[in-house]
């Protein structure tokens, strides 16, 4: 971003049934109601609608006469609405709820993955949900995970694990071993090494025993790449289950991956490998890509990272829209698990609203001090996710369901088993 405020940053069961289909219907889906083979479900962690207005804007150059014609990829799908966010106990969720209800249609409270409302953040586990991804897995379907964060966390971690506290990632980590999800692709390797070791990066690991992961997966048949050129030569056509991990902790934010491309790939061709992998499987499958640092750059109240992951997520979309075109048996579902920063696109000139110059701010994170009418506002460290709606924009076989426009997140989970007859 070129102004000011950018550059500067601010302080601020049916396989019988499908059995008794004649053959050439639907004996090549999941299941007989089918009306998709493969479900792509991209989640940009953080990004409300100011996010995605910025990111336009940034697209072009800041020049109001181009901006007209400026267009993301996901601003081109063919059916858009809203989605409510709240979680079981709050507005305001976090990523674990929120991604629990898109992954498994419940509603859950902060901090629990993966179980229902009787969880007890922290305390006690509630009943385990089954996800999206389990149901495709029993139905013979390939899945598949891609996060710019550690594969542990919240979002990912929902559509594959189930626990109380979504801060337990070594617990998380071994849940996804047992998972036999084809593609992995993030952050996280702090939580596949043994505690005594360090990881492929050099970095201490943060599991509390000594289980070695990436040995478990191998000898399930993956293949293990934790930087970015061992991933470019990695076949896809000639392979069968990828881990790929390339941080100890989150994936760089883009602006800084661009420039050592060798160490992370993008999310887009994460994104790309990914496809080509899993539909190998002529019975289809489920893939999940999260931006997941749209949301740390806004807490950071980091404009430049934020826009720029937003870009990255978006050409992740062009990916999944150029495969939908392809294979025209493809859902593409593309959303958010909530707004983060509070976001405000106010113009530079409050008075005259002039210049088409715009100074963001983050006004999340703020607090009243006591006082009598016009309390003074004070900005704390870190910005917060807010309760806002959120976008969600589908385009591909079974999209016609987002064409009332108004969902709530545990809705996105009904459209996505809808569609493959799960
Ligand atoms: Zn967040």
């Amino acid at each position: 971003m070129k102004t000011k405020s950018f550059s500067a940053g601010l302080l601020l069961s049916l396989a019988i049934i499908a059995c008794l289909i004649p053959s050439g219907t639907a004996d090549d889906v999941a299941g007989a109601n089918a009306s998709a083979k493969d479900v792509i479900l991209l989640i940009g962690d953080g990004m409300g609608f100011p996010q995605l207005t910025l990111a336009r804007i940034d697209k072009a150059g800041e020049n109001l006469s181009d901006y007209a014609s400026t267009e993301l990829f996901m601003d081109g799908m063919e059916q858009t609405g809203y989605v409510r966010t709240f979680s079981a106990n709050s507005f305001v969720t976090d990523s674990a709820p929120a991604a629990t209800a898109m992954a498994t249609g419940h509603k859950t409270n902060n901090g629990v993955i993966g179980q229902d409302a009787t969880a007890i953040p922290k305390k006690m586990d509630g009943k385990n949900l089954t996800t999206i991804l389990e149901l495709a897995e029993k139905a013979g379907l390939s899945t598949g995970l891609i996060t710019t964060t550690r594969i542990t966390h919240a979002t990912p971690a929902a559509f594959y694990a189930h626990v109380d506290n979504r801060d337990n990632e070594s617990e998380i980590a071994d849940q996804l071993a047992k998972s036999n999800v084809e593609v992995i692709l993030g952050g996280g390797l702090q939580y596949f090494v043994g505690k005594n070791d360090t990881d492929p990066t050099g970095k201490e690991s943060k599991r509390n025993d000594d289980r070695n992961l990436p040995a478990n997966f191998a000898s399930h048949g993956y293949a293990f790449v934790y930087n970015g050129t061992a991933f470019q030569n990695i076949d896809a056509k000639k392979t069968e289950k990828l881990l790929g991990l390339f941080e100890s902790s989150h994936l760089q934010y883009e602006l800084e991956r661009q420039s050592s491309p060798e160490k992370e790939p993008s999310l887009a061709e994460m994104t790309k490998k990914a496809m080509t992998i899993l539909s190998k499987n002529p019975k289809g499958f489920f893939l999940m890509v999260e931006g997941g640092r749209i949301d740390h750059a806004g807490h950071e109240r980091n404009l430049s990272k934020m826009v720029a992951d937003t870009l990255a997520f978006d050409e992740a979309v062009k990916t999944a829209l150029d495969f939908a075109s392809k294979n025209n048996d493809t859902l593409v579902i593309v959303t958010a698990d909530h707004e983060c920063g509070g976001l405000v696109l106010q113009p530079e000139n409050l008075v005259e609203y002039e210049g088409g110059v715009i100074d963001p701010i983050f006004a999340s994170g703020t607090a009243r001090t006591p006082g009598p009418r016009y309390d003074f506002i004070t900005e704390m460290d870190e910005a917060t996710h807010t309760a806002v709606d959120v976008p969600v924009m589908a385009s591909g076989r079974g999209a016609e369901k987002v064409s009332h426009g108004k969902l709530d997140n545990t809705q996105i989970f009904e459209i996505m088993k809808e569609a493959l007859g799960l």
